[in-house]
């Protein structure tokens, strides 16, 4: 064989893997082989078959045959046994001449070989003189280099097929999760945002994609801070390997949801991390339920804390050894135990009734009360936890009495003179009072000399668990919880609470409540 021959095969042969790397469809891959083929055996014409599912063959591609002539050829594939199609193609000058007859083509010589991947016949590669020798086994062995690399374009097409059907299974299973999935690069640059994620934060595919994840979605904390910036899991990994981050997403509507984010990483061959898939679930509801669960356990703590002072105060009073107390102040300090044991029952079983009631609001028991009476109930008790502080109660003598909750309007005055006593460590006065104003409704102040309040602070304190942040809170037992209560107790009776107060200067908390 001559030399230029063999380059010219080798040039084909290369020009063929190029093409197949250049992912050239498998008819045009197949289409070339053939006319390489075709060109170096110094034939007329060529066609490749492909086997079907049921394992019959069809012509897949040729050249130098009419298209519609293609077919007639059919006896040269017909009946293959599997066992026959491995090796030469048994009686193939006949099939031949039998084709060419029926097709109307005189092709005179034939030489076919299988197509094969592993052991499997997936075709045959026929190639056609229409005049001139018969083809030599030199040439069946050029021949076999074309096969193999047909065998080859046939494979890749399969596997790139089968890649592509499991890719688009996968896209349809991230597409339709009921879970939001997002899936990042190493940069944190989101590449794939599924239809769950667009739902739960309004954000389509286009504003997302190719974005950060950090922009888009935004996580911060109840402070404001930024987590994504802080804590990304994938930043700083943690020592146990969970790479999970929440936070606070603000959506564009202005709903605000808990997002909980689950990465996991996906590694290439050499262990380099290549992308990571993050499921992100709504946990709102969960940390709702959580915060009002936390809600009611706080409550429950800072309720029984005054109650249980007041019984601890008393109870060591009378247990002094040093005193000889007589009947009636026995009487009366047990009396005041037993009224706050009672006070402490009924308390509990509010605030679990008020937790279970949160969504319907608040429930109240009416009847007639005498606001003067309960604040000077409350003091005479107050006091006795307090030695630093003198108390004041100015009413006038003809204060009407309200319809309102009486054990709900305890809660409140007791919340009030008890947070007066708190945040006045130096002592001072603190003085209780009221009056009617002009339109006919109940005002009353509770005021003290204590810390006071900055106005940035008062506008915030009767949120839920807002506590002012400086030492003073810091050293004092409390939750951010008494004035909220203190807020809703007062609107479900139909009134307003505000304050007044300059740092250093005391504080008064004003109540005003309709009465008829
Ligand atoms: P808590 O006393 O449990 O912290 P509150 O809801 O009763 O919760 O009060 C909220 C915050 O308001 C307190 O932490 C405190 O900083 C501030 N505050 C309340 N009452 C007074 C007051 N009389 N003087 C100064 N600061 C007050």
């Amino acid at each position: 064989m001559l030399p230029d021959f063999r380059l010219r095969q080798r040039e084909y042969l290369l020009e063929i893997s190029r093409a197949m790397s250049a992912r050239l469809d498998l008819s045009a891959v197949l289409e070339l082989t053939l006319r390489s083929a075709v060109e170096l055996l110094a034939g007329q014409a060529g066609l490749i078959t492909l086997r079907r599912d049921d394992n019959s063959f069809f012509p897949h591609a040729s050249i130098g045959l009419p298209r519609q002539a293609v077919p007639l050829f059919e006896p040269l594939w017909r009946d293959l046994e599997s066992e026959e199609s491995r090796s030469a193609i048994p009686d193939i000058s006949l099939r031949l001449a039998l084709g060419s007859k029926a097709a109307g083509v005189p092709l005179r010589q034939v030489v076919a070989l299988p197509l094969e991947i592993g052991s499997e016949t997936i075709g045959h590669i026929f190639i056609f003189r229409a005049r001139g020798a018969a083809f030599s086994n030199n040439d069946r062995q050029v021949l076999g280099a074309f096969a193999d690399q047909a065998a080859i374009a046939v494979q890749n097409a399969r596997l790139y097929q089968q890649v592509n059907a499991e890719r688009e299974r996968l896209n349809a299973i991230i597409e339709n999760s009921g879970d939001g999935v997002m899936i990042v690069n190493p940069y944190r640059i989101i590449q794939t945002w599924n239809k769950a994620l667009v739902n739960l934060t309004g954000i389509p595919p286009e504003k997302a994609i190719g974005r950060p994840c950090y922009d888009v979605l935004n996580l911060r904390t109840n402070q404001g801070v930024n987590v994504c910036h802080t804590a990304c899991p994938l930043l700083h990994p943690p020592a146990d390997g969970r790479l999970y981050i929440e936070g606070l997403h603000r959506r564009a509507d202005g709903l605000t949801l808990t997002l909980a984010n689950n990465y996991s990483p996906q590694f290439n061959e050499e262990g380099k991390i290549t992308q990571y898939v993050a499921n992100v679930r709504d946990i709102t509801r969960l940390r709702e339920a959580e915060e009002l669960k936390q809600t009611l356990l706080s409550v429950i703590s800072h309720e029984l804390k005054t109650p249980v002072s007041i019984i601890k105060g008393y109870a060591g009073t009378l247990a002094r050894e040093d005193a000889n107390w007589d009947k009636a102040t026995l009487a009366e300090g047990l009396g005041v135990i037993e009224e706050e044991a009672d006070r402490l029952d009924k308390l509990i079983n509010n605030l679990l009734e008020a937790s279970r009631l949160q969504a319907g609001g608040l429930k109240l028991r009416l009847s007639y009360v005498e606001l003067d009476d309960l604040a000077r109930i409350i003091v005479k008790k107050l006091q006795t936890t307090t030695p630093k502080h003198t108390f004041v109660v100015e009413f006038p003598p003809d204060f009407p009495p309200i319809r309102g909750d009486y054990e709900r309007l305890q809660e409140v005055l007791t919340n009030l003179i008890g947070n007066a006593i708190k945040y006045s460590p130096e002592g001072g006065q603190i003085k209780v009072g009221g009056a009617v104003t002009e339109n006919n409704l109940v005002r009353l102040y509770i005021s003290d000399e204590g810390i006071g309040i900055s106005p940035g602070d008062q506008e915030q304190i009767f949120d839920r668990f807002y506590r002012v942040d400086n030492r003073l809170t810091r050293q004092t037992p409390g939750t951010g919880l008494g004035l909220f209560l203190v807020k809703a107790v007062i609107e479900a009776h139909g009134g307003r609470v505000w304050v007044q107060s300059s740092p250093g200067q005391g504080s008064t908390f004003w109540l005003e409540l309709p009465f008829e």
